[in-house]
């Protein structure tokens, strides 16, 4: 038997008695069809309410098109049969987030669609936001300057304060006398519209089997967040209600961090992180030059060391230096070299051997780093060795000594 739709009638009954017309076990849950129902099951991109059944959670509520039976999808099972009168109780909160984004989805679309032809071709709606797929005439991506018109002149609907009415269709042709801006593909039969503001000149109209405020004041705040092109639309992400203000507030405290942050005024935080990002890419500069400077400094006083040295086996030790500075400095020196050299770089614990290719740097890295819990490796001229602690690379560099003595 279908289930009567207490929601269609007043979306803002919240309780009821009800009578259980059927129990069955489905996917692991018990569900109960009743005679009549509060509860809105998912459908035309709204989600299911949530709620309690004689004190038991209603988990999800669908509805079968066929038969029309309303099933409540427990959170677990409960002494339900068929004939019983039962009390349920929708979670009101969500039921009315789900309200305002709702009809927050419709003014948007109403607005894109009077001001620029722009038509709503797919819509989803997450736990906080929605998505809306605007297609424009000749597949044009939407501007910026669309997009905050159509925002400016949707919370414009919302200040008008204007009715919602749902008007009952008795079929499609009822429904096409009305001024809509589009009715869906799969409507037989019965169609319920909604209709926002006057048949003359309506903010929206549309067949629609969701759920309403009585009026736009109701939705509170309209806010599209993000634009960005899809399939050749613009898929608008919205907030509306609670969600939108609570949006609001997060990119306030945000902004405000940061305006406080650069002793700036909210207007001017953009032009001030321009003029960080310059000032960070001067001392980024300066810092390479400085670290080339430095690097040139050391090779030649390496150059120098290696020189007046043994001929052997060396190892050097660099306190600032980054191992990729290190490796840079020992490849510009392989080709002169006629020992294996070790130059550790504090900094990063790790030990880059050069060689003029005999003895195999990469070999002495893969043979001798594991003994202190040392990992790398490279080829026959240049390698590297990572530690725990520059202690380690100490004593693997030791290690060396003693093999290539
Ligand atoms: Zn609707």
């Amino acid at each position: 038997m279908a289930t009567e739709k207490l929601f269609q009638n007043d979306a803002y009954l919240k309780e009821m008695h009800a009578e259980v017309t059927a129990v069955r076990m489905h996917g692991g849950r018990m569900q109960i069809a009743l005679d009549r129902s509060v509860f809105f099951p998912e459908g035309g991109g709204q989600p299911a309410d949530q709620g309690f059944l004689d004190g038991i959670k209603v988990v999800d509520v669908q509805e079968d098109a066929d038969s029309g039976d309303i099933w409540h999808i427990l959170e677990k099972e409960g002494d339900f049969k068929p004939g019983q009168r039962v009390c349920g109780r929708i979670d009101w909160d969500r039921r009315f987030d789900h309200m305002q984004m709702h009809c927050g989805e419709h003014i948007l679309s109403g607005r894109f669609h009077e001001l620029f032809g722009v038509e709503n071709r797919g819509f989803h709606m997450g736990s906080d936001y929605m998505t809306i797929d605007m297609a424009a005439p000749e597949g044009r991506p939407l501007t910026d300057e669309q997009i905050r018109e159509a925002e400016i002149a949707s919370n414009e609907i919302i200040w008008e304060n204007l009715p919602v009415r749902i008007l009952r269709c008795e079929n499609r042709e009822d429904a096409e006398r009305l001024p809509l801006r589009k009715l869906a593909d799969f409507v037989e039969g019965d169609v319920s519209v909604v209709l926002i503001g006057d048949e003359e000149s309506p903010a929206d109209c549309c067949a629609c089997c969701g759920t309403h405020p009585l009026q736009t004041g109701s939705v509170g705040l309209i806010s599209v967040l993000k634009a960005e092109t899809y399939k050749g639309m613009t898929r608008l992400t919205i907030k509306a209600g609670r969600f939108a203000l609570e949006e609001y507030m997060l990119r306030s405290d945000a902004a405000s961090a940061l305006a406080k942050k650069y002793s700036c005024e909210l207007a001017e935080l953009i032009e001030r992180d321009k003029i960080n990002d310059v000032k960070n890419e001067e001392i980024r500069r300066e810092l390479a030059e400085l670290r080339s400077a430095i690097a040139k400094k050391e090779e030649e006083k390496l150059r120098e060391a290696l020189d007046s040295g043994s001929g052997t086996f060396e190892a050097f030790t660099y306190e600032l230096q980054s191992a990729n500075d290190l490796q840079a400095m020992a490849s510009r020196l392989k080709d002169s070299l006629v020992a294996p050299l070790a130059l550790l770089s504090e900094r990063d614990c790790t030990v880059v051997i050069a060689s003029p290719g005999e003895p195999d740097a990469g070999k002495l890295v893969g043979n001798f780093a594991k003994l202190f819990a040392g990992k790398g490796g490279g080829n026959r001229q240049i390698a590297r060795a990572i530690f725990q602690s520059s202690e380690d690379a100490k004593k693997f560099i030791d290690q060396l000594k003693e093999e290539l003595r």
